[in-house]
């Protein structure tokens, strides 16, 4: 299948890729923090800034119009790939962070009282620990974490045991973007509703590697972020069930997100525009529908098979290098790789690569307390994407041999 992919063509498609860094061919290992951006995601930017720029949803003139539709159809899009029911459980937000941010100040200020019990788990990205540790503290709740065993998957059988009619919020990572492993989180859905408990899924490193179904998953909350789908940065996407978010709170005050206002007393908008405060994110949530075209004319199943083979090559070809110890072993994975190597520190590696054109990420990566489980500071991350080819992964052996 990856024949018929064309990876020439796609890669052509990204201006970026032509790039040298200190005289080398730019080697893109960095996916998971933010990818890169095909050129009709550019050019859209770059289209409503010279063809309609102007406020939307509250003008009727006709630029006014124009960006209001785009970035309705951007939502539109949203919907489809992720399969949601309804369009207006679609709501844009600056970030996963700011959406989880998001529900554990709305929801958990009306449902969590005290001693309620909130799970997540020891992979967590830290805008998946702290949100949550500042509502406990506040409510005085309890917070629980699921240990991840060895191998970087989730303790299941401690995950049920810890799970009970006392817990009301389960928050979890669907990809881990330290470890790259798969959680089983339909598994962990099914297990805490039949607790009454709603499941938030942390879907970052998810939707530019795999099929989404929220409502095949019955998730209650899923979230996640522009700039790791090909998207623009500063845009984040939170569904929710219809019938939670018209019953939570608000969270921001102020413009879009009232329907009346007087000195006295304010009426809140319907559903989504209840949650949008002020003016959008306008020009990267329009350009945002152009990421999302781009994977639909690839198709997720293509892009998920080809970086599953691209990541099976890598893995084996560094499992033949003696000192190099691969952290989270577990083979669920899709298209992240960690490792590190024998009394080299993780930077220094970095930077060798980074001389040499290579971009890879190294540290915490916004997981502490995973690396600490590891008993490391840190780990060397590649994340790769549908661009990346055989031939860079080759390069990179060859200098990670050389190290
Ligand atoms: N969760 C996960 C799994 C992530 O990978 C990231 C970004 N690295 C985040 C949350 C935070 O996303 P953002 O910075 O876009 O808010």
């Amino acid at each position: 299948m990856d024949n018929k992919l064309k990876i020439n063509n796609i890669r052509g498609q990204f201006p970026i890729l032509k790039k040298k860094i200190y005289k080398n061919n730019l080697i893109y290992f960095d996916n998971a923090s933010s990818n890169q951006k095909p050129q009709s995601v550019i050019n859209k930017i770059k289209e409503y800034y010279e063809n309609f720029n102007s406020n939307v949803h509250r003008g009727i003139h006709y630029l006014s119009e124009k960006s209001t539709n785009a970035l309705e159809n951007t939502r539109e899009s949203i919907k489809k790939i992720i399969s949601s029911k309804k369009i207006n459980e679609i709501i844009f937000t600056s970030g996963t962070t700011e959406s989880i941010n998001l529900i554990a100040s709305a929801y958990g200020e009306k449902y969590i009282k005290k001693n309620d019990e909130i799970i997540i788990s020891q992979m967590e990205h830290h805008a998946n620990i702290v949100p949550w540790q500042i509502l406990c503290r506040k409510k005085s709740a309890i917070l629980k974490v699921v240990p991840i065993k060895k191998n970087g998957e989730i303790n299941i059988d401690i995950f049920k045991k810890i799970l009970n009619i006392r817990t009301k919020i389960v928050s979890v990572v669907y990809i881990s973007n330290t470890l790259g492993v798969i959680n089983p989180i339909k598994k962990i859905i099914k297990e805490s509703h039949l607790k009454k408990a709603i499941v938030i899924i942390d879907g970052a490193q998810a939707v530019a590697h795999t099929e989404i179904n929220v409502q095949k998953l019955n998730c209650d909350f899923f979230i996640f972020s522009s700039n790791k789908i090909y998207g623009p940065t500063g845009i984040g996407i939170l569904y929710g069930k219809r019938k939670i978010l018209k019953k939570m709170p608000i969270y921001k005050s102020g413009g879009e997100m009232i329907e009346k206002v007087n000195t006295k007393r304010t009426t809140y908008n319907n559903l989504p525009y209840k949650f949008e405060t002020g003016t959008p994110n306008i020009a990267n949530i329009i350009a945002f529908q152009e990421s999302i075209n781009f994977i639909i004319k690839i198709g997720i199943q293509n892009i998920e098979y080809y970086e599953k083979k691209l990541l099976n090559y890598l893995s084996n070809k560094i499992f033949n290098i003696k000192k190099v110890k691969n952290i989270g072993e577990s083979n669920k994975k899709i298209n992240i790789f960690s490792f590190i190597i024998k009394n080299i520190h993780h930077l220094d590696i970095c930077i060798l690569l980074d001389s040499k054109g290579i971009a890879v990420r190294t540290g915490h990566h916004c997981t502490q307390p995973l690396i600490k489980k590891f008993k490391i500071n840190g780990v060397v991350r590649i994340s790769l994407s549908i661009y990346n080819t055989y031939k860079e992964i080759d390069k990179f052996i060859e200098i990670i041999n050389k190290i």
